[in-house]
Order: C-alpha cells, then structure tokens, then sequence
C-alpha cells in the first residue's frame, strides 16, 4: 500500500487525516475549530476597522473647539494624534467639486501645502 499518495493532512491541526481523499479534517471537533477560527478572524478584521474609524471621528471631535463650525489643521497634526486617512465612512462633494471626506459626522477636505479643512456636519 501506498500511504504517501492519500497523504492528507487536517486544515485545523495539521495531522494526517485517514479515509476518504476529500476529506479536510479528522473529525466534527477539527472542523468546529476551523470554521469558528475563520469566524473570530472576520471578526478581528470589522472590530479593527469599526475602531480605527472611531478614532478618527474621535480625533477630528476633539480638534473642534465648542460652537466651532470649521477649524483647519495640518497633516501633521492629524498624523501624530494618530489619524489614518484612509478609513472613512463616506465622502461629498459639494456643488464646486471639492471632495470632503467623512468619519461619521465630521469630515476633512485636503488644502495646500499638508493643509486641512475640518468640518462637521450640521444637523438636518
Ligand atoms: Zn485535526
């Protein structure tokens, strides 16, 4: 007999799995703990995602002083609190084209020179 050719090895603990040749696990236990591993990292993946938006708008929030409208900052600035551009929830552009980007309800719009418009949404 050749043990080699039907050599398959279980996706969940990495040991030989014997039987039939399309089987990917040893037993019900090694397939529960493969899918539930697959489960927690999709997870990870949208509770990461969800927190670092929070922080954004965390971030932008506390930039405005109270009864502010729009405040500028710089790229700077955004970067050492710990902003990360690229997670947004949703953009606008508005009537003459600039595009603002949005955490929630506050949102930025590029300027020159590393410069940035900070905006929050008013109530409607
Ligand atoms: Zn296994």
């Amino acid at each position: 007999m050749n043990f080699l050719a039907d050599t398959k090895t279980c996706l969940a603990c990495g040991k030989t799995v014997k039987g039939r040749s399309d089987k990917k696990f040893c037993d019900d236990y090694c397939r529960n703990n493969y899918n539930n591993q697959l489960k927690a990292d999709s997870n990870n993946y949208v509770r990461n995602i969800n927190n670092a938006l929070k922080k954004n708008r965390r971030i932008l929030e506390s930039l405005f002083p109270a009864h502010e409208e729009m405040i500028k900052t710089t790229k700077e600035k955004l970067l050492i609190s710990g902003f990360q551009f690229k997670y947004i929830t949703h953009t606008y552009t508005n009537k003459k084209g600039n595009t603002y980007f949005f955490c929630y309800e506050y949102g930025y719009l590029p300027l020159e020179n590393d410069w940035y418009l900070i905006v929050k949404r008013k109530e409607d």
